[in-house]
């Protein structure tokens, strides 16, 4: 059956990673990428594949109904990776709204119009004699965080059978947007799937994430605004290996099913820091130590999780999906894309990046 295969949030840091992956392994689906492009999309970020001719970006509010109604329609819709999201903690802790409206209203929508669209073919999914993991005519793969789980303690990791214990409002906007698409699943019978990952990193990401907002204030010899202790713990992966996780799980994995997608890769901020000075040094031709100089502990985050450490072992055993690069070869790869991209870098944190910057980190 000919896949159109609608990816949403294509246009941000994994989605574009997702598409593009997506584009080029699979000649032969249909990849249409909705994004609204908000501050955090970016059609740079795929510009190499916007003439492959399997590929077509639509601008579109996933909180628009109509637009998704003529999306599904025009384009007929077969299968739905949802990563359209306001995906920023401190952003979520000043305007918790622009969350709800995104993360839950929007993939409650979604659900919506794919229930909408697919109806017949549901029904017939369900029927006696249908064999849907062989048919595998439909799915709604949602794209969700290790966040939704809340905090560890010193040991211990998240499982798939993990209560759900969010703790931010961005962590709650999505343990409610996955709650609503499992809910899809028990009481309309959707087809759907969700995965859970740990923080990623790597290329195109938005430069107000820890990483990359660190590379870049290296760069530019600014502060790196360390929060509280720098003691809290991350699982880190490479955002390469979370769209390929991503393909796995899109194909083989199983319908109704939550996969935990992580590297063993745990790693607290100061070490993680500290890395990062390490090998900036090094590729900027500085002395060591001279990065390491610019840490600086300000006011802890409200809510902040202390750690949070992903048991991978499902997504290990059964579909047999382990991360392909160490973390020491992922951020190297990582620095030098920023280092290589300037221009990029440049035009996202001209502007209004700024006047964020400087409400978030003044005055810490
Ligand atoms: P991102 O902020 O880089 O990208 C989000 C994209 O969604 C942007 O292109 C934006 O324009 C688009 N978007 C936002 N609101 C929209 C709307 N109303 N309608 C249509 N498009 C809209 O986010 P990301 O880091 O790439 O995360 C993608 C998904 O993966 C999110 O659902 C996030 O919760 C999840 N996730 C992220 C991480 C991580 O470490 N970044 C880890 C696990 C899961």
């Amino acid at each position: 059956m000919k896949k159109n295969i609608l990816i949403t949030g294509g246009a941000g840091f994994i989605g574009s990673h997702v598409v593009r992956l997506f584009v080029n392994k699979y000649p032969e689906f249909n990849i249409i990428n909705l994004d609204a492009l908000t501050y955090a999309g970016n059609l740079e970020n795929i510009k190499d594949i916007e003439n492959a001719s399997n590929y077509q970006f639509v601008k579109a509010d996933i909180l628009d109904k109509s637009a998704l109604e003529r999306i599904f329609r025009d384009f007929d819709v077969t299968d739905v990776i949802h990563l359209a999201a306001e995906s920023h903690v401190d952003r979520s802790i000043v305007s918790p709204l622009d969350f709800v409206f995104t993360n839950v209203l929007g993939t409650v929508n979604l659900l919506n119009e794919a229930k909408e669209y697919w109806k017949d073919d549901i029904l017939r999914t369900n029927s006696s004699d249908f064999e849907w993991e062989t048919t595998r005519n439909h799915l709604f793969y949602h794209v969700s965080t290790d966040e939704v789980y809340g905090s560890l303690g010193k040991i211990g990791l998240f499982t798939e059978k993990t209560s759900y214990d969010p703790n931010s409002p961005y962590s709650a906007s999505k343990a409610s947007s996955d709650h609503f698409v499992r809910a899809y699943g028990e009481t309309y019978q959707l087809p759907i799937v969700v995965s859970n990952c740990s923080n990623n990193y790597g290329p195109n990401h938005f430069p107000e994430k820890l990483i990359p907002l660190f590379i870049n204030n290296i760069i530019n010899k600014k502060p790196l605004p360390v929060y509280g202790d720098g003691l809290y713990t991350r699982d880190w992966l490479y955002v390469k290996d979370h769209a390929i996780a991503i393909d796995l799980v899109f194909n083989r994995g199983v319908r109704g099913n939550t996969y935990n997608i992580g590297g063993f890769n745990e790693w607290t901020n100061i070490e993680l820091v500290k890395l990062l000075c390490k090998q900036m040094d090094e590729k900027l031709g500085r002395k060591n130590g001279e990065s390491e100089r610019l840490i600086t502990y300000i006011n802890d985050r409200a809510g902040h999780d202390r750690r949070y450490a992903i048991d991978a072992s499902k997504i290990n055993r059964e579909l047999g999906w382990y991360p392909t690069v160490t973390f020491e070869q992922g951020l190297e790869e990582t620095i030098e894309w920023y280092l290589n991209n300037n221009e990029w870098l440049t035009n996202v944190t001209n502007g209004i990046y700024q006047n964020y910057y400087e409400e978030m980190y003044n005055n810490r």
